[in-house]
């Protein structure tokens, strides 16, 4: 079975087992061997790693994670895919492949089984539909994780590396942040697939911290409160705060809050970082 990173060989399997790609899947199967190339690279996968890969497709990015690391575990949700991984995989006694929505699946488990509770690291070309819900869900599982090496759409990976005062800052570049050290490693073209995406994509790696960039005293009260500044872009955060049903901050109390903490009490939610993010939760955390 010849390598699979051309589209030459994609096409010839997709039609040795009449394959027909499902929308709703997200399926754009990478085709360009020198972006498999970077993403293995930014990986750093040595061949003591155990890597989980999300959404194998027809196995391309699996051959190279196998030739690199240990051991490689890829969740495909696909059924249909399942005879023709057998195929391309075949010869790889280091792959394991399993019929599973990785969004179901219990992730620490995973970890504990096969890398004895290490961390471990991802890699996919994810399924753009639930890009966001994979990713938190990988960070906030417990699972112990290295680093996180992901295809996105270009938009998303923007979004997740974006500093404050940037219009592609907001939710969820804070959250991405909270866990990692986000890096853009490559642009890939719409023609790296088959089929073309309508979107231009990203390879992004994010290295996970080992903790917070400071101490969060209340998780929960932090991310209420990002999400409540962000879901009224243009009001003050004061008036982001006030108008959160979950939070019961007052106008008052917050403004009272940003000045102590030297801060202007119009700011916006959009100029804050993420540290001046947690001591300011920490100190409605205190006030409460
Ligand atoms: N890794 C392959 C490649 O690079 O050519 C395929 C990437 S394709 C963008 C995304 C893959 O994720 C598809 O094979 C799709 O069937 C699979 N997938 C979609 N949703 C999934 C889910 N919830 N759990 C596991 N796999 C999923």
């Amino acid at each position: 079975m010849a390598n699979l990173g051309s589209p030459q060989n994609t096409i010839a399997i997709l039609q040795k087992y009449n394959f027909r790609f499902q929308k709703k899947f997200g399926q754009n199967f990478l085709i360009d061997s020198r972006v498999l190339d970077k993403i293995i690279r930014a990986a750093d996968i040595t061949p003591e790693d155990f890597v989980l890969e999300i959404g194998p497709g027809i196995g391309t990015m699996t051959q190279y994670l196998c030739e690199h690391a240990r051991a490689v575990t890829a969740v495909e949700i696909d059924r249909n895919l399942i005879p023709i991984l057998e195929e391309t995989l075949g010869r790889y006694h280091n792959a394991e492949i399993i019929c599973q929505d990785i969004l179901k699946m219990d992730l620490a488990r995973l970890a504990e089984e096969k890398n004895s509770g290490s961390p471990i690291k991802v890699v996919a070309n994810l399924p753009y539909y639930i890009t966001t819900p994979i990713i938190m869900g990988l960070f906030e599982s417990h699972m112990p994780v290295e680093s996180v090496t992901v295809m996105v759409q270009k938009e998303v990976a923007e979004r997740m590396q974006a500093a404050p005062g940037s219009k592609d800052y907001g939710a969820l570049s804070l959250a991405v942040q909270y866990y990692s050290l986000p890096e853009i490693v490559a642009n890939v073209p719409p023609h790296s697939f088959i089929p073309r995406p309508k979107v231009g994509s990203c390879v992004i790696r994010l290295a996970k911290r080992p903790t917070p960039p400071l101490p969060v005293e209340d998780e929960k009260l932090l991310f209420s409160m990002i999400r409540a500044s962000f879901q009224q872009r243009r009001k003050t955060l004061a008036n982001g705060l006030q108008n959160a049903p979950d939070l019961s901050i007052s106008k008052e109390l917050a403004i009272r809050t940003l000045e102590s903490l030297g801060l202007n009490p119009n700011i916006r939610g959009e100029a804050l970082s993420l540290e001046q993010f947690i001591t300011l939760s920490n100190a409605f955390s205190h006030d409460k």
